[in-house]
């Protein structure tokens, strides 16, 4: 069953402010407090549903991860937040695990399996790569600062020779209760935390987690064509599980550089052109280099306009994992010259005397209709 939206479960708008937040879960805990409900079932549940919304969203860090990410922020194995360039590990599950097991009674326990076997947490990897590079594709070298199964205990955590045992607080369940008021409470073992094991002669290498951490080197194929943003998976390569879990997954989080000249709409490129006042109006030519290392010329022909695009055919970025490729579109700016000599100012003078209004229809149009348009206002 998918889990209830956490805001919904509240009672609030998502803009809630914390304020709003406190009221709606008073008032929910209240009705639904299983002192008030004895026996109901569907009662316990609510309040448990209120009770682990309002702890996710009454922190500022938890409630951004679920904005972003909704449960799965919070599922084991989550994403880490990375920070920064490299890397942020961690998962949030290891975090917010001890408070969810506290207020939950056992609602959300670790994914536990007999020995405590987890599985490890997903590792996130940012990487800001070249548009020429996008346009080529690459095989990136990273460095991942992991944590891989312990060499010695073989994952297990414990010295070899030697064998975790059950914890004699909880007899190896992982919970324990107290009573608290008119109900009891089940909450994680403090002396286990969970796992329902303990390592009485813990591996010296790994000091019983069972896992070590390391830098690993990874090759990562980056495909030609890839886009800002992409997310790239790569399975089993996050961290190692605790105790021979299965590993986590390595996400990359691909960036693209701005491009000094090119900007990119998908698998089109678009490059501003400035050209002076008298290339435009006379017609000329000039060359733009493009990313397959080769040159275009582009003609622009007399009276061009400022705006006008030339599109260079299938001189765009590749497709990713396809061989159709975009095009390039060249947008043209007019350059207004600055900084005239005295001769140039005559010349142009000169110029716009002689002019007529066939030279500049767009201007002489335009102000002609503002002037029809006054004259409507003012009647
Ligand atoms: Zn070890
Ligand atoms: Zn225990």
């Amino acid at each position: 069953m998918a889990k209830a939206d956490y805001y919904e479960t509240l009672g609030v708008a998502r803009t809630a402010d914390d304020k709003d937040l406190k009221s709606a879960f008073r008032k929910l805990a209240m009705k639904f407090h299983p002192d008030k409900n004895p026996d109901d079932s569907e009662a316990e549940r609510k309040f448990k549903e209120i009770n682990e919304a309002y702890e996710t969203l009454k922190d500022p860090q938890k409630r951004a991860a679920y904005d972003r990410y909704g449960h799965a922020a919070f599922e084991h194995g989550g994403m880490g937040n990375g920070a920064g360039a490299g890397f942020g590990g961690g998962g949030f599950s290891d975090i917010f695990e001890d408070i969810f097991g506290e207020m939950m009674g056992g609602g959300r326990g670790r994914q536990r399996s007999s020995g405590g076997r987890e599985r490890g947490a997903d590792l996130r990897y940012n990487m800001e790569i070249s548009l020429e590079e996008s346009f080529t594709g690459k095989t990136a070298q990273i460095r991942v600062p992991t944590s891989i199964t312990c060499d010695v205990c073989s994952g297990s955590g414990a010295k070899p020779g030697t064998q975790p045992k059950a914890c004699s607080t909880c007899q190896g369940s992982g919970r324990v209760r107290a009573a608290q008021g008119f109900f009891s409470i089940e909450r994680t073992c403090p002396t286990c935390h969970g796992r329902g094991t303990i390592i009485p002669d813990p591996c010296t290498k790994c000091h019983g987690q069972g896992r070590v951490t390391e830098e690993r080197s990874l090759s990562v194929n980056i495909p030609a064509g890839i886009e800002d943003g992409t997310r790239i998976r790569l399975q089993g390569e996050g961290e190692a599980g605790a105790r021979g879990g299965p590993a986590g997954d390595l996400y990359i989080f691909l960036s693209v550089k701005p491009h000094e000249f090119f900007q990119r709409d998908g698998a089109d490129l678009y490059c501003a052109v400035p050209i002076s006042m008298t290339t435009a109006a006379l017609g000329g030519t000039f060359d733009v280099a493009t990313l397959d290392g080769t040159k275009s010329r582009v003609s622009v022909p007399e009276g061009t306009q400022a705006g006008k695009q030339f599109r260079l055919k299938s001189k765009g970025m590749p497709v990713l994992r396809s061989s159709q490729t975009g095009d390039l579109y060249i947008q043209i700016q007019i350059e207004t010259p600055q900084k005239l000599t005295k001769r140039q100012r005559e010349l142009l003078q000169e110029f716009e005397q002689i002019s007529s209004k066939e030279n500049n229809p767009e201007s002489t149009g335009f102000f002609a209709r503002m002037k029809d348009f006054f004259d409507t206002l003012s009647d």
